[in-house]
């Protein structure tokens, strides 16, 4: 270990290394013994007012592998608790990610830094600490493809090897993932200091995040309730973004929902090939808890965990706050479901949310379950499917079954359009706007994976980042990329990154 810290450009800031000592727990990193960079991700580091050349040099190598400190920063981890599968855990904290800075951007946005995977903290309990290669680039290449689409998500800084094994099933390369986020605070946070009655890091911990959040200064009840329905916006339109990309996020605990509104903890998560409302990837979500069309549903029981954790905020006395807090969630719904038609009517090429809007999306999504349809490329190809429908051609287009099923679809799409004074072609303009060609593919995500690890080779990695960084791009030399999997390419199950 290098002690002397690296002291980087950059507006570096304490906010909750600042905060009430029962937070967090003050622990640095622990050296690894050959780092290797993976990959540095130049273009968010301009975004976060960091110099590039500086960090990918030995000392930013050092630091975003855990060996040498960043200068006037406190690496901590933070606690928490959280409900997993529904079940109450009143301790998880975290057991391998370490804060090791907080940094403004140049737009005065407060962004925290930290490294998952960088050894053991006091809340590890069994587990090592560390991260394998595998789960490192599984989640770079989610969160930056979740980025490329435009919704709210952590963001990858970096990834480096570090030479060490680290052990699951069997010995893995072990890997460091240095994330970005808003903020780290979870629902889990506030259920944390709600259970223990501490009231006042819990009014502390609200006051920090809603003086983040463009919220309004202050100390009264209605300020605490302007910035919970803040919150409950946020979610709902998050969620609304999920479903419209076909992604499932596998482990909607409520430790791995942040208060900022970004995606957070690409574990056993993926985005859809076929469509299948029920489906379901995480190797241990054996009741379907997560499936696709369960997220809307578990967002409202996981904001109704911070409702309860924030009564002491949201009311004069509990009563007065528990029945304010019925009423604000009740309006979670509307909000989920005027987001969701939003998106979706955009995918289908209408001007406006309508009944029909409404209905047409319904049954093309029925009719894309039957079929198995492809769900990123089904959205992307309408204009030709519905083209090889009305002209009964056979053959196929990659990702659908029988265009003909779509025939009575296609006919009251095309009143829609007229309706709106759209031509099949403008519409079709819009559609590649909103209708990514190119996600994160689970067997693509696969294939880097096993490529970085047994030959690192990092092509692969590059290409797929390239494509899902710009997804509405249509680039024909790159359209393998698009593809979906082959019935021998089809990764059925996601596994947790521990
Ligand atoms: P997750 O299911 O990945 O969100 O993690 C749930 C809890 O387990 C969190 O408290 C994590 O910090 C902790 N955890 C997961 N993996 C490890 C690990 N390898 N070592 C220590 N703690 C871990
Ligand atoms: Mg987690």
């Amino acid at each position: 270990m290098q002690h002397e810290p690296f002291m980087p450009k950059g507006r570096f800031i304490s906010r909750y290394s600042a905060q009430s000592e029962e937070l967090f727990e003050r622990v640095a990193p622990t050296p690894v013994s050959n780092p290797r960079w993976l990959r540095f991700n130049a273009e968010l580091a301009e975004k976060m007012g960091l110099d590039t050349r500086e960090w990918t040099g030995d000392s930013g190598l050092a630091v975003l592998s855990g060996n040498r400190p960043l200068a006037g920063n406190e690496p901590i981890a933070m606690a928490y608790a959280g409900h997993q599968f529904g079940q109450w855990v009143p301790q998880l904290g975290d057991g391998r990610a370490i804060q090791i800075g907080e940094v403004r951007d140049p737009e005065g946005r407060v962004l925290g830094i930290q490294l998952k995977g960088a050894g053991p903290t006091p809340f590890s309990r069994q587990g090592d600490g560390r991260a394998a290669l595998g789960p490192v680039i599984r989640e770079y290449l989610l969160s930056e493809g979740m980025a490329g689409l435009g919704i709210p998500t952590t963001r990858a800084l970096a990834a480096v090897t570090t030479g060490d094994l680290v052990h699951r099933e069997t010995p893995e390369p072990g890997a460091i993932l240095t994330r970005v986020a808003r903020g780290f605070v979870r629902v889990g946070t506030f259920e944390y200091f709600a259970a223990r009655g501490q009231g006042e890091a819990v009014r502390s911990l609200a006051d920090m995040v809603r003086s983040e959040t463009g919220s309004a200064e202050g100390s009264g009840v209605h300020v605490y309730r302007s910035w919970f329905e803040q919150i409950v916006a946020a979610q709902a339109a998050l969620i609304a973004r999920w479903m419209s990309v076909g992604f499932i996020h596998g482990v909607m605990n409520t430790d791995n929902m942040s208060v900022y509104g970004e995606t957070i903890d690409y574990g056993p998560c993926a985005f859809m090939d076929a469509f299948d409302p029920k489906r379901v990837f995480s190797s241990i979500d054996r009741q379907g808890r997560y499936a696709y069309q369960q997220q809307p549903g578990i967002g409202l029981w996981n904001l109704t965990r911070l409702a309860e954790s924030l009564l002491t905020l949201l009311g004069e006395s509990t009563e007065e706050a528990v029945e304010w807090a019925e009423d604000s969630l009740g309006r979670y719904a509307e909000g989920f479901h005027q987001a969701y038609d939003e998106a979706f009517r955009k995918k289908i090429g209408l001007r406006s949310v309508s009944e029909l809007s409404r209905s047409l999306v319904a049954d093309l999504l029925e009719i894309m379950a039957e079929q198995g349809a492809d769900f990123t490329l089904s959205f992307r190809n309408i204009v030709s499917l519905v083209q090889q429908a009305r002209s009964g051609r056979s053959g196929k287009l990659p990702g659908f079954g029988d265009a003909a099923a779509l025939v009575p679809w296609a006919l009251r799409w095309s009143s829609a359009l007229e309706a709106e004074g759209l031509t099949e072609s403008k519409a079709d303009e819009l559609m590649k706007t909103v209708n990514p060609l190119f996600i994160p593919r689970n067997h693509r995500v696969q294939q880097v994976i096993d490529e970085c690890g047994d030959s690192g080779d990092l092509s692969s990695f590059e290409s797929l980042l390239a494509v899902t960084s710009k997804p509405f791009l249509e680039d024909s030399s790159l359209s393998a990329w698009a593809n979906p999997p082959k019935a021998h390419e089809v990764v059925r199950q996601t596994f947790c990154g521990t």
